[in-house]
C-alpha cells in the first residue's frame, strides 16, 4: 500500500488536501480514500471498491469516451463565462445559493454561462442543498429561463426533495442526498428525485454501483469523489458499463488537485474523458507520497468491521 497526500487548488468539503492510499494488484491499481470523519463501517465500502479495482478488474466497457461537464463555481458572470470557454466542454455545472450572494448573483451567473455555451449547450445548477423548498421553487422557475438540464440537490433533506419535485417542470438530481449505500433507496422510495448522481467508492464499486442503478431505476449521473486518476478511472468504469448514460457525467475533478499519482492522467479532451486506466508513475507519486501507516490500519479496521 502506498499513501498521498495532495494539496487542493479549491478548497472542497473544507479540505485542503486529498489524502489517500492505492493498492496494487494484478488488475491494476486501486483507490482508497475515505475521507477523515468515516469510520471502519463506512470506509469498509471505499475499500470494497479499492479491492474491486486491484483485484477483481470490472465489467466490460459499453462506450470509450465519457462526456463531462465544465464545473463553474460561484463566481461573477465575466469569470464564469471564461472558465466555460476555456473548459471545451458542452455541458457545464454551474455552482449556486452560495452564502453570502445574491439570488441576482446566481441569474447573471447562469446567464453568462447560457451565452458562453450556445444554445446546444446544456446548463444544469447545483444548489448543494442551499434552499429552503419555497425558494427552490421561485428561483428554479427563474433560472429555467437559461434552459435548464436539471437542478442538483435544490434543498437539504429528501422530504424537501420530493415537495420542490412536484412543483416545478425542470427536473431533481439527489446528490448530497446519496452518501451512503442505503440512500438511493430511500430517495427512490420517496419519489425525490428524477435522477441520481452516483459515486463508486461510497457505494462499494463498481459492480455494487451498477446494482444499485438498476435497483432505483433512475437515470445516473456518475460523479468523482475528487479522487486521483486511479479513483476517476473506476467512475469511468462505471460510467461506461451503465446500460443508458443520458447525462455527462461530473468525473473532470482532476483539476481541483494540485497533481496527480498518475504518469497519464485522465484529462478532459474535447468535452470527453477516454476510458482507460491510468498507470501510477514513480515520479508523480513520490511528489505527493507520505507514510502508509496510518493508512494500512484503517484499511485493516475497515476490512474487519
Ligand atoms: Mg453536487
Amino acid at each position: 500500500m502506498r499513501a498521498f497526500s495532495i494539496p487542493m487548488r479549491t478548497r472542497f468539503r473544507g479540505l485542503t488536501r486529498r489524502d489517500g492510499a492505492l493498492l496494487q494488484g494484478p488488475e491494476g491499481w486501486g483507490e482508497f480514500s475515505p475521507f477523515a470523519e468515516y469510520g471502519p463501517a463506512e470506509a469498509a465500502r471505499w475499500l470494497a471498491a479499492a479491492r474491486e479495482a486491484a483485484f477483481d478488474g470490472w465489467p466490460a466497457p459499453l462506450r470509450e469516451r465519457i462526456p463531462v461537464n465544465v464545473t463553474v463555481p460561484a463566481v461573477g458572470p465575466e469569470q464564469a463565462h471564461r472558465i466555460v470557454k476555456a473548459g471545451g466542454c458542452r455541458t457545464a455545472k454551474v455552482k449556486v445559493a452560495e452564502r453570502g450572494q445574491a439570488d441576482a448573483d446566481d441569474l447573471a451567473r447562469v446567464e453568462a454561462v447560457r451565452d458562453a455555451i450556445g444554445p446546444e449547450g446544456r446548463v444544469r445548477i447545483d444548489v448543494n442543498g442551499g434552499w429552503d423548498a419555497d425558494h427552490a421553487v421561485k428561483m428554479i422557475r427563474l433560472l429555467d429561463r437559461f434552459d435548464l438540464e436539471y437542478v442538483e440537490q435544490p434543498c437539504a433533506t429528501v422530504e424537501e426533495l420530493a415537495l420542490v419535485r412536484r412543483r416545478v417542470e425542470v427536473p431533481v438530481a439527489a446528490d448530497e442526498s446519496i452518501r451512503r449505500a442505503e440512500d438511493p433507496y430511500l430517495v427512490r422510495d420517496a419519489e425525490a428525485a428524477d435522477i441520481a448522481v452516483l459515486k463508486v467508492q461510497p457505494l462499494g464499486g463498481v459492480r455494487a454501483a451498477l446494482r444499485v442503478a438498476e435497483e432505483i431505476g433512475l437515470p445516473v449521473v456518475v460523479s468523482s469523489a475528487v479522487e486521483t486518476s486511479v479513483g476517476l478511472a473506476a467512475g469511468l468504469a462505471l460510467a461506461a458499463a451503465l446500460p443508458d448514460l443520458p447525462y455527462a457525467c461530473g468525473l473532470a475533478t482532476l483539476q481541483l488537485l494540485e497533481g496527480d499519482v498518475a504518469a497519464d492522467p485522465l484529462v478532459v479532451e474535447d468535452g470527453c474523458i477516454a476510458v482507460r486506466r491510468p498507470r501510477v508513475g514513480e515520479e508523480e507519486l513520490a511528489r505527493f507520497e507520505v507514510d502508509p501507516g496510518a493508512w494500512r490500519r484503517r484499511a485493516e479496521e475497515a476490512g474487519s468491521a
